[in-house]
């Protein structure tokens, strides 16, 4: 292997694969440098007796509206997506609400429950989807804008800017809440929703995601053959123009020429050269571990510092099973076709007791969570290709939890405890036969990606001082860095966390700028029409 690139990416997650498929295919000689055997970083899935369990991420929120799926032809690449048309159910002691990815049929479901939320839970859903649609979602695909300017933009641009400018002084809570649901019920499954990827229900300012999570988590989308072919895919893509993956090397050090990079060094001590660097970890690892501190001015080793890390962590479980899907008794026939089931809900205080307990540092107890069956609409997903076993199925569990506590016994003991919860609702269950159980605590995820230090999945809390402009710092979110070829691009940078391959995505652009490379790809059709609508700046 030559040891001498024009553009090194650090990290082989969904950002990491994103931002060297663009840089490769605009003729830059590109290698990702990855630590574990393989990549993908967050699209993990663990191939396991035939069945394959995802144990980072499975929800795709945003699935064919990221750009590069298109750009990339990710499709011929083997990357397909599925959505559930029955997207979530909560059950109730005695009732059940379900959304679909059609709105109307999720009127008739609250309407079977508390008929005076149907209104307010459409203008919600409108208000939500448009705002997704035609500003949050076009603003991951482009750099952040000085929130000032934003602010400005947002106000002259009509009705929908001003709206979204409120939503920034709003938390989540006070959002969902304005709209005046008469069942509490209603209003607790929607603030689930915006909140179960660990965004605070009362976190200041940040109203402003509540749409976006709440919007997608009613279309979101599985990908066919487990989260990992999403990574697959990318690195097929990479790999097709030129770019090489080197797996099972950890980087160790950044080195440094004058005031630029030179290149960094693998844990085995081998140097690989290239004056520019694109890294998709985390600021504490590119400006305090891997960069020396005399090479960092000052502020950054300060913001770096600074940096929080989320407050609420997520644990999965897993199984394997030989048996049937879970049927849930006495539940309407949709829940047993919906995505994700949530159970242990009943009002909004069960939502915050939820995130305060992870917060808080209290082990869940596997009552409340949702709950998947991800084989019912991916049948790859299952070892049903391995006829001695019978029908088998694919299950997962996921609550919000905490770090700070021992999780060597405790997970096992979550995922029996979270079974059990599953068996109450749906009693077929516990004639299954476990094949497989495979439960991931907070240590997990930061055992397997040092970058999600404390278990944070989006490499960093979603506070208002960390978002947009401010993520990492004012001085680097352009994706730049003041450190001549050094750039940032993973989820510590606008749009954040989960699997939007927004950071990679507009850290390649910076980087073909700079290295004056061809910029092949098009703005998408969403975000000049947001450009054009005033939202974005032209
Ligand atoms: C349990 C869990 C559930 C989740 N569920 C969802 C979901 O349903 N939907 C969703 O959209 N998102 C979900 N996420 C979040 C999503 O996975 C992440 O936000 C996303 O993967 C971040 O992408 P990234 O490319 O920026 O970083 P990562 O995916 O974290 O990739 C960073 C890569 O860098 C590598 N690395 C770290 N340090 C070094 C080093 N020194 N040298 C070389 N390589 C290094 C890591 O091994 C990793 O491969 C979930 C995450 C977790 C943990």
């Amino acid at each position: 292997m030559s040891n001498d690139f024009d553009v090194l990416v650090l990290g082989a997650g969904p950002n990491g694969l994103t931002c060297g498929a663009y840089l490769a295919k605009a003729g830059a000689k590109v290698a990702v440098v990855e630590r574990n055997v393989e990549s993908g970083g967050g699209l993990m899935t663990q191939e396991l007796s035939g069945f394959k369990l995802n144990s980072h991420a499975i929800y795709m929120l945003l699935a064919e509206l990221m750009p590069p799926y298109h750009d990339l032809n990710l499709l011929d690449f083997g990357v397909k997506f599925v959505r559930p048309d029955i997207q979530a159910a909560f059950l109730y002691k005695d009732s059940s609400l379900v959304f679909f990815s059609d709105p109307e049929r999720s009127c008739n479901s609250i309407e079977r429950m508390s008929p005076r939320d149907v209104e307010p839970f459409r203008q919600l859903y409108h208000d939500f989807a448009r705002a997704s649609k035609e500003f949050i979602i076009p603003a991951t695909y482009v750099p952040p804008v000085d929130p000032l300017d934003q602010i400005d933009l947002l106000e002259q641009s009509g009705e929908l800017g001003q709206w979204v400018n409120e939503l920034a002084e709003m938390t989540p809570r006070e959002l969902i809440h304005g709209y005046g649901f008469s069942d509490e019920r209603v209003e607790a499954a929607l603030l689930y929703l915006a909140s179960m990827f660990g965004l605070d229900p009362d976190g200041g300012g940040m109203g402003f995601l509540a749409p976006i999570y709440v919007y997608r988590l009613m279309q979101s989308s599985l990908v066919l053959g487990g989260t990992h072919q999403l990574a697959s895919g990318l690195r097929r893509a990479l790999e097709s123009f030129g770019g090489v993956v080197i797996t099972q090397s950890e980087v160790r050090e950044i080195l440094m020429r004058d005031n630029g990079v030179r290149g960094i060094v693998l844990d085995d001590g081998q140097e690989i050269i290239s004056q520019a660097i694109v890294s998709t970890l985390n600021p504490e690892q590119n400006f305090l571990q891997l960069l020396d501190e005399k090479d960092v001015p000052a502020f950054l080793v300060e913001s770096s510092q600074a940096w929080e890390w989320d407050e609420a962590s997520l644990y999965v479980a897993n199984w394997g099973i030989v048996g049937d899907p879970p049927r849930y008794e006495g539940r309407p026939e949709e829940v047993n076709r919906a995505l994700n089931v949530v159970v242990g809900i009943e009002n909004p205080n069960d939502v915050m007791r939820h995130f305060e307990g992870a917060r808080l540092g209290e082990v869940p107890d596997g009552s409340t969570g949702h709950m998947s069956c991800p084989s019912l609409f991916d049948n790859l997903s299952a070892a049903n290709h391995l006829p001695s076993f019978g029908n088998c199925e694919v299950l997962r569990f996921e609550c919000l939890a905490p770090y700070d506590v021992d999780w060597s016994d405790l997970k096992n003991d979550l995922a029996n405890r979270a079974f059990d919860t599953w068996c109450k609702y749906a009693p077929n269950l516990s004639e299954a036969n476990v094949r497989i159980e495979l439960p991931w605590s907070p240590k997990d995820i930061e055992r397997h990606i040092p970058s999600m230090k404390r278990g944070a999945i989006k490499h960093g809390a979603y506070v208002s001082i960390q978002m947009g402009y401010n993520r990492p710092s004012p001085d680097c979110s352009s994706y730049r860095t003041p450190i001549d070829g050094f750039y940032v691009g993973g989820a510590s940078t606008h749009p954040g966390g989960m699997v939007l391959l927004g950071g990679g995505y507009n850290a390649a652009k910076v980087v073909a700028e700079d290295l004056q490379l061809p910029i092949w790809w098009k703005v998408p059709h969403m975000v000049s029409d947001a450009i054009e609508q005033g939202y974005l700046p032209r």
